[in-house]
């Protein structure tokens, strides 16, 4: 599965929105803040962008809020564990399908 880190400031308004879309979407993601990560503002200047919020979506780069393109590239969602409530992440493009939990080792569907 694909990871998905977002590139945010903690004074950018639109990054609050992209926080706020993913945990609505159930979506996983790594937050660096590029004051505060080198190597994160780093890579942005390597790929020659210059704003923030920047997700990198397994090799995709979305630069601002795309929500639809997002959704296109994100390829699991967090389901929680109905027994132990522990979070999984399950892959979205292989339909309906059951996960064992890791910790209590019920069967849990993706969606
Ligand atoms: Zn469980």
């Amino acid at each position: 599965m694909k990871d998905v880190v977002l590139l945010t400031t903690k004074t950018c308004s639109y990054c609050k929105m992209a926080k706020d879309f993913l945990a609505q979407n159930h979506i996983q993601y790594i937050e660096k803040d590029i004051n505060f990560d080198a190597e994160a503002r780093n890579e942005l200047a390597r790929r020659n962008i210059n704003g923030v919020p920047t997700f990198f979506i397994g090799d995709d780069v979305v630069v601002g809020l795309d929500k639809a393109k997002i959704l296109e590239l994100v390829d699991h969602r967090i389901v929680e564990c109905p027994n132990c409530h522990a979070k999984l992440r399950v892959p979205t493009n292989k339909g309906a399908i059951n996960v064992r939990c890791p910790k209590c080792k019920s069967s849990v569907a993706s969606h």
